[in-house]
């Protein structure tokens, strides 16, 4: 979007239609009240909710199929273990990995980083540079500054534009022979910014660097295809796409994997344990210590058969109206100042309104039924770039609807006038 230019609620071209009424009620959640209200969730960049069938699975995992895995010889647990193994083979074909050898489960995003940091930045050293950009949460800064401060390595950041875009110039000078590993969002959780990651992933391999890609807030709005994309490493959350909390993936090409080494120790991840030394498994097991969350991957193999009876487009189209609509109230609304005007966005609106704090904001929303962010969104140096301490921010998600756009904004109008 254009800032000089005011947005319409012009729709895009429209896919295949999308019932989002019959979507809502497979959310049991949604049609709970807050505070005597409708609920209005409008927090989807933080976590999803969840649909009858994920509820239902780890229901039944729990009450019919709990063993564990890779361990007993009895069918429970050799049931359990195909479960398991069976969501590992879902997920390589969510996002088209080569090999089932290529997803690794981790609790979430954040894991499956550092699980790259600590792993594949084992090597690194002081001739070596780690390029991130501007608009990182959190989960992609710290743990490269601990890398960098364990290794001695170099972490360069490409500048965004006041718009909330990478500035692709800077990100072509700071590439360099020296740059190991390039970490970047797909999609930014404070702003919306949707990367021109594919582009930005060639470039940086062309320059001999791997890639590391934080797909956290892009899994579920767009189609992700790794081999097309290029990068070398995605890191994604179930929470985030309507699965459970504490499973996540980490996808890693299977040869830069293989010669990893392990990032815990533990069971599970052996081949054979003696005193004086220990052969690991292969993959993917070589990097999945211990007990897993086999329940929340049950949840997460529903998540992903949920979602696979969409078209990204139709959900992306949806997701685009919702956004294309918040987005021209926002315009028309007096005191209201967007952050994250990037041409290419997701359905994320972070805004802040007059002088009212974003926690201030949020409360009152709250008392609507409201369920929005406030705060730093985990992406703090986003917040001082803007030189804001916090926003205010709606995400949505293919279950939202426009009368809920609309409710967002009689709200405001309400609190406005309280305000004055
Ligand atoms: N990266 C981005 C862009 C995110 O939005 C989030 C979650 N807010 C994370 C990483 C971390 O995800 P998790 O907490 O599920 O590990």
């Amino acid at each position: 979007m254009n800032p000089e230019k005011k947005p319409t609620m012009d729709a895009p071209a429209a896919p295949a239609p999308f019932d989002v009424e019959s979507v809502r009620r497979e959310f049991p959640l949604l049609h709970d009240t807050m505070r005597g209200r409708p609920l209005v969730y409008l927090d989807n960049a933080a976590t999803t909710q969840k649909p009858q069938a994920v509820i239902e699975a780890i229901d039944h995992y729990y009450r019919h199929e709990n063993a564990n895995v890779h361990r007993g010889v009895y069918q429970l647990s050799e049931s359990a273990t195909e479960k398991y193994e069976a969501v590992r083979d879902r997920v390589k074909a969510f996002i088209n990995a080569r090999s089932r050898n290529e997803v690794i489960f981790t609790r979430g995003t954040t894991e499956a980083i550092n699980l790259v940091a600590s792993s594949f930045g084992s090597t690194f050293g002081q001739e070596d540079e780690i390029l991130i950009s501007a608009m990182e949460h959190h989960s992609n800064i710290v743990p490269w500054q601990l890398l960098a401060q364990r290794t001695g390595a170099t972490l360069r950041v490409v500048p965004i534009s006041e718009h909330g875009e990478l500035l692709t110039d800077d990100f072509h000078s700071l590439l360099c022979e020296r740059t190991r590993l390039v970490a970047l969002a797909h999609v930014s959780n404070a702003l919306g910014t949707i990367n021109p990651i594919a582009e930005l992933i060639a470039a940086a391999r062309d320059c001999g660097a791997r890639v590391l890609i934080d797909g956290a807030q892009a899994v579920a709005h767009t189609r992700v295809d790794v081999q097309q994309l290029g990068c070398d490493f995605y890191a994604f959350s179930g929470h985030k796409m309507f699965g459970p909390t504490g499973i996540g993936v980490l996808y890693g090409r299977e040869q830069l994997l293989d010669a990893m080494p392990p990032y815990q120790g533990g069971g599970e991840m052996i081949q054979r344990v003696t005193f004086e030394k220990t052969d690991y498994a292969e993959l993917p097991h070589k990097f999945e210590a211990g007990t897993p969350h086999i329940a929340g991957t049950v949840g997460l193999g529903a998540a992903l058969d949920f979602l696979a009876r969409f078209d990204f487009e139709a959900i992306e189209h949806h997701e685009q109206r919702l956004l294309a609509r918040a987005t021209a109230l926002a315009a028309d609304f007096p005191g209201l100042r967007i952050i994250g005007t990037a041409r290419h966005k997701a359905a994320v609106l972070s805004f802040l309104l007059a002088d009212i704090h974003a926690h201030d904001l949020s409360t009152l929303l709250d008392h609507e039924g409201i369920a929005v962010r406030a705060g730093h969104h985990c992406a703090m140096p986003v917040m001082d770039f803007f030189r804001v301490p916090a926003t205010v921010r709606a995400s949505f998600a293919l279950y939202n609807t426009e009368a809920e756009v609309d409710h967002l904004f009689d709200a405001l109008r309400k609190v406005k006038q309280l305000w004055n």
